[in-house]
């Protein structure tokens, strides 16, 4: 069992996340046809596999500057409304990280907080607001509130996952306020979030990393 992450384990993250995306591109493109424009199964997955080729031929950095290569990537390759906010939550949460070579549960707990802040700060989207931030903010308090409470970091990430989860089932009865599906206004009722869905994808793919 492994209780920190460092370079490898950033590496493993990001590629299982490229590789569970790529697996469920045409569910979270159906999840976006209802509710958007259909493009965020592709928008993540041309994303995250950019990021994955991008690590793999990344200089030997501290995990912070990975994750900041990672949300430039993210930037530049993804159009949609998801590329430029997972791109600023990675380079926050890479920023929080600076260029310690390990990174223990409390500092990756403020490293996705930072996350969190970079994309309400870009996106301006409350809790219940049926978008991503559904998904993340229950995520990171399940994460600190197993870290205090004594869990090791591979069961309170899995703990946060299905707290992801949760969160991004918890989306369906919502009417969106921001993003595309606004637009839809109560016509957005009914159908799961799809960036809070790949959101869940991407957490799952770090409590499955850390658990080895
Ligand atoms: P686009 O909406 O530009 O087509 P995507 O389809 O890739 O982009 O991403 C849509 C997802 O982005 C939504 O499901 C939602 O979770 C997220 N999203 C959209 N707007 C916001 C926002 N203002 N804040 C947080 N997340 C948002
Ligand atoms: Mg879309």
């Amino acid at each position: 069992m492994v209780d920190t992450l460092d370079r490898a384990g950033i590496v493993a993250w990001l590629t299982e996340a490229a590789r569970v995306v790529a697996a469920e591109r045409e569910s979270l493109g159906q999840l976006d046809a209802a509710i958007g424009d259909g493009d965020h199964g592709v928008n993540m997955d041309r994303g995250l596999q950019t990021v994955a080729a991008a690590l793999a031929d990344a200089p030997d950095d501290p995990p912070g500057r990975l994750l900041i290569l990672a949300g430039r990537t993210l930037v530049s390759k993804v159009g949609g409304a998801s590329g430029p906010l997972w791109g600023s939550a990675l380079r926050r949460a890479g920023r929080t990280l600076g260029d310690d070579p390990t990174v223990d549960g409390v500092h990756l707990a403020d490293a996705l907080d930072a996350a969190l802040a970079a994309i309400v700060e870009l996106g301006a989207a409350a809790p219940g607001d049926k978008t991503m931030v559904d998904a993340l903010t229950p995520a990171v308090q399940a994460l600190r509130e197993r870290l205090a409470a004594g869990d090791e970091l591979p069961h309170a990430l899995a703990v946060a996952a299905d707290a992801a989860d949760e969160g991004a089932r918890a989306t369906i009865p919502l009417q969106a306020r921001k993003g595309r599906a606004s637009y839809l206004g109560e016509r957005s009722i009914g159908h799961q979030d799809p960036g809070a869905t790949s959101t869940a994808l991407i957490l799952r793919a770090l409590a499955d990393v850390m658990a080895g």
